[in-house]
């Protein structure tokens, strides 16, 4: 049946005008994508906003607004335990995040109690930040699940004390004017180079109890940094704004 329908077409299609496309007429050439310098081993490219570079936290502030009280160690910013979240002054919807974070050394706690600390976007939804590393605990909790959500796809940690890598593309959910979600926040994420969730659709905002649920809320809002009483340590951060949010696609899930 198939081949009776591909014959009827080529039957039908003069073989004239086949020859008439040009190899030209499916070239883009507007708009030119503009130039950016890419950053070498994990530095910002060009066009990204460093958010901390080791010099000064100019680019975050308590959840209050006050000054932000975390650490300063040569490029490293460390938690300090019960200090409270770091929030983003400004605000962010859709980004490419690039963040590198350190679990301390010596392993001390265990499950939950690791190294824990977090990735939240749009003071929302979190990617957790654990020492992963021969430390088992529910395994969407774990270092690179989207928490409660998303288990990552392997466990790409390197050990407690080690420098790690997370490369973010977050997309920000859009809600209709009466509150309704016209597409879910998503998120792919590589973890030390690793891809470790690919293109997951959150179900709603990240919560310790009970199931997700999105409320509509606006087009921007802080990045945060958890404070979860363990040490860990971040260090170049950096990231580029994405254009709006995720366009809708024919499901209602984006592209
Ligand atoms: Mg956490």
């Amino acid at each position: 049946m198939k081949a009776l329908v591909l014959g009827a077409v080529i039957g039908a299609t003069p073989l004239g005008a086949v020859s008439q496309e040009r190899p030209e007429d499916t070239e883009v050439w507007e708009p030119e994508p503009i130039v950016v310098a890419p950053g070498t081993a994990g530095a910002p490219p060009s066009d990204a906003i460093v958010l901390f570079d080791g010099s000064d936290l100019s680019a975050w502030s308590n959840e209050d607004g006050s000054t932000a009280g975390w650490l300063i160690e040569g490029d490293a910013l460390t938690v300090v335990p019960r200090s409270g979240n770091l929030r983003t002054r400004r605000g962010f919807g859709s980004v490419q995040l690039h963040i590198e974070w350190r679990s301390p050394a010596g392993a001390s706690g265990e499950g939950q109690g690791r190294g824990n600390s977090g990735v939240f976007f749009m003071e929302r939804y979190e990617l957790q930040v654990l020492d992963s590393y021969e430390n088992r605990t529910y395994s969407n909790g774990q270092a690179g699940s989207i928490y409660k959500q998303h288990v990552p796809l392997v466990n790409a940690s390197r050990g407690p004390g080690e420098w790690q890598s997370y490369d973010i593309v977050f997309a920000a959910p859009r809600f209709g004017d009466d509150g309704s979600v016209l597409a879910p926040a998503t998120m792919t994420v590589f973890h030390n180079g690793v891809l470790i969730q690919n293109h997951a659709v959150l179900d709603g905002p990240t919560v310790f109890i009970g199931e997700p649920e999105y409320e509509a809320h606006g087009d921007r809002a802080p990045i945060l940094l958890q404070d979860h009483g363990n040490p860990v340590s971040y260090r170049n951060i950096w990231v580029r704004e994405l254009e709006g949010p995720a366009p809708v696609g024919r499901d209602g899930r984006g592209p």
